[in-house]
């Protein structure tokens, strides 16, 4: 089995779900005591997110490549980074290492591409819903038509993720704003939306809605499993 390293943190929230479910893939397929060989990095993400509103993505970039370097140096054989958002940043710490970056974005874009789907909606941070890194990334690589929701509803769901999800809090009127959004997206052509961000499912879940939707932080896990197994 191939060590894992996770950039986690980001916020712990989500880092206490990929930490779960990791070891339960782990568990459900070798069975019995097994579970994963993991090195974490925790970062303060009250830094982080300081330095993202900023526009400081250079400094959030050292941040990480320090904790990549370091998990590579404690035994890791490929990296995770548990959030969306800071893959804005993969370049730069793919440059500080010599394993390989496992990319949110890759994860699960194979994934809806596997399904048949061609057109998704895509939720997460500001800086997913409309930035090159991630959006930009699912239309060039992987040829899907992204829908956003428009500013307001951007501006909702942006600042649930970090004055609620990051912070634990979950609320019934955040959902029901967030379920309306989905199937708003829905409406308008998206075949599944994407939960782009790893607090999201925290939220709302696939019983709560019609529209399929596809959880990056369970795909990034399904994938990690899978690399840490060496099948794929
Ligand atoms: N965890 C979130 C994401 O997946 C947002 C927190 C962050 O800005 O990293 O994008």
């Amino acid at each position: 089995m191939k060590t894992i390293g996770l950039i986690g943190g980001m916020s712990w929230e989500s880092t206490v779900t990929y930490y779960r479910m990791i070891n339960e893939g782990i568990k459900a397929r070798l069975g019995g005591l097994h579970s994963a060989k993991l090195c974490l990095y925790s970062v303060d993400f009250d830094e982080i997110e300081r330095l993202q509103h900023l526009g400081d993505w250079d400094s959030t970039a050292e941040i990480l490549s320090r904790a990549a370097s370091g998990l590579e140096t404690a035994g890791a054989d490929f990296l995770v980074i548990c959030t969306n958002t800071m893959h804005k940043v993969a370049p730069q710490i793919e440059q500080s290492i010599d394993i390989p970056l496992l990319h949110i974005a890759d994860a699960t874009a194979e994934k809806v591409i596997s399904k048949g789907i061609e057109s998704v909606g895509l939720l997460g941070t500001k800086f997913t819903m409309e930035q090159e890194f991630y959006k930009g990334r699912l239309e060039s690589k992987y040829g899907l038509k992204v829908y956003i929701p428009d500013r307001s509803d951007r501006e909702i769901v942006h600042n649930v993720i970090y004055n609620q999800l990051c912070l634990g809090k979950i609320e019934e009127e955040s959902r029901d704003q967030y379920l309306r959004i989905i199937e708003k997206l829905a409406a308008e052509g998206a075949e599944a939306v994407i939960l782009g961000c790893t607090e999201i499912a925290l939220l709302v879940g696939q019983d709560q809605t019609p529209v399929t939707l596809f959880d990056t932080t369970r795909l990034h896990v399904e994938s990690a499993v899978d690399l840490a197994l060496e099948m794929k």
